[in-house]
């Protein structure tokens, strides 16, 4: 398809109407002038590693999702792995994992030295179809991780029930859906513990890596607090295999400064993913659903049959896109010895041809969601 010549020209002599898949600029100015202040005393003080400011972010977050203890580490996958650990998973159990997500949700499963048994995902949601994990489940399988992909709850009320009928521990993997709630409560606070991820460009992103995990339950709270800190249970004492999986002092002070802005922001993504909704109806493309209650639309994925062109013609136009995920977990090769020739994954297959993520960020104007749903339209030959 040939590339508009008004849009060509456009893209060409002048970058401003070029659309980035995200700027993470424009939080840091809505933060900068309360932040840097603390960025000073934090570096006096030397508290580079766990410290007050992590403890405050660890206790605003726990309030904020409605649980009793939030544990910082210094990773999303960091998270998982150590869920993993006090659920009691290890070598010789299954954990069900959907094959449609990103790859540190199987690693997490890998390092306790169980085996994911991947599973289909749901056609509208994109997230775990329990019915297709029902098919899979056998004696050895002892947990569930539901993913809340790309910021829409999984089916809770199924997975819950589901887990509750085969005694399966429910781990969530909320990375990428921080505040999304599923019946009013936020997601990650369902199973006995939920996993974030503050990469930088998640909706709560730090200033580096940084994650969380959360529990009800005191004594695994207690287990988290010390596994993170090489499992020092009191001082120079250390009752298990631990790790070093603190998180950054800096990142407790950023994740503190952002944390009560949340909110607005997510209710910003809304907005855009609503402008793209309405600007997108009608055109050969297949659009997000929101299903399970509220999203926070950490990702605006749309899908195509003719997606590789279609991103094409949108990067020579001056937009970024993104693929959220072109290789699914059963196609991984570092996971081909997990998945047997017989099994089939047609949904998650679907979704891997024809995904394409379009730029949604805190800060993007309603003139650059036109010029991303012009780019659209126009590779299609319908002009407005
Ligand atoms: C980002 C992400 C992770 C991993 O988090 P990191 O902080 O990058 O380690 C895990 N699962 C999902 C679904 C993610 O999107």
């Amino acid at each position: 398809m040939m590339l508009s010549r008004a849009l060509l020209s456009a893209a060409g002599k002048n970058a401003d109407l070029s659309v980035p898949f995200t700027d993470l600029s424009i939080q840091w100015r809505q933060i900068e002038g309360r932040a840097l202040p603390d960025i000073h005393r934090l570096f006096q003080s030397g508290s580079f590693t766990l410290g007050p400011f992590v403890a405050q972010f660890e206790q605003a977050a726990a309030d904020y999702l409605g649980i009793a203890h939030a544990i910082g580490v210094n990773s999303g996958t960091s998270a998982l792995h150590l869920a993993l650990i006090v659920a009691g998973i290890g070598p010789g159990d299954k954990v069900l994992v959907p094959s449609y997500t990103f790859v540190a949700t199987a690693w997490a499963v890998l390092y306790v030295g169980a085996t994911p048994v991947l599973c289909d995902i749901e056609e509208d949601s994109a997230n775990i179809d329990v019915a297709d994990a029902e098919e899979r489940l056998d004696a050895a399988v002892k947990a569930i991780i539901p993913v809340h992909l790309y910021g829409q709850p999984a089916d809770m009320a199924g997975v819950m029930a589901f887990a509750a009928r085969h005694r399966l521990v429910v781990i969530e993997d909320a990375a990428q859906a921080i505040g999304a709630r599923f019946d009013g409560r936020c997601v990650g606070t369902f199973g006995l513990c939920g996993c974030y991820s503050f990469y930088p460009a998640k909706n709560l992103g730090a200033a580096g890596e940084a994650g969380l995990v959360v529990t009800a339950d005191e004594a695994i709270a207690r287990r988290l607090f010390a596994l993170r800190h090489h499992a020092q249970s009191e001082r120079y004492v250390h009752t298990e295999l631990g790790f070093n999986y603190r998180m950054e002092g800096i990142q407790g002070l950023i994740l503190g400064h952002k944390l009560p802005l949340l909110d607005s922001w997510t209710d910003s993504r809304r907005k855009l993913a609503q402008a793209y909704h309405e600007r997108l109806a009608g055109l050969p493309l297949t659009l997000p659903q929101v299903v399970h209650d509220d999203h926070v639309f950490h990702l605006y994925v749309v899908r195509s049959k003719d997606r590789d062109r279609l991103r094409d013609y949108m990067r020579r136009a001056g937009i970024e896109t993104g693929l959220h995920y072109p290789v699914p977990l059963h196609a991984q090769p570092a996971l081909a010895r997990f998945v047997a020739d017989a099994q089939t994954f047609p949904v998650a297959d679907r979704y891997a041809r024809e995904c394409l993520s379009l730029p949604l960020f805190v800060g993007m104007t309603e003139v650059q969601v036109e010029r991303v749903c012009e780019a659209i339209r126009q590779f299609f030959g319908s002009s407005s």
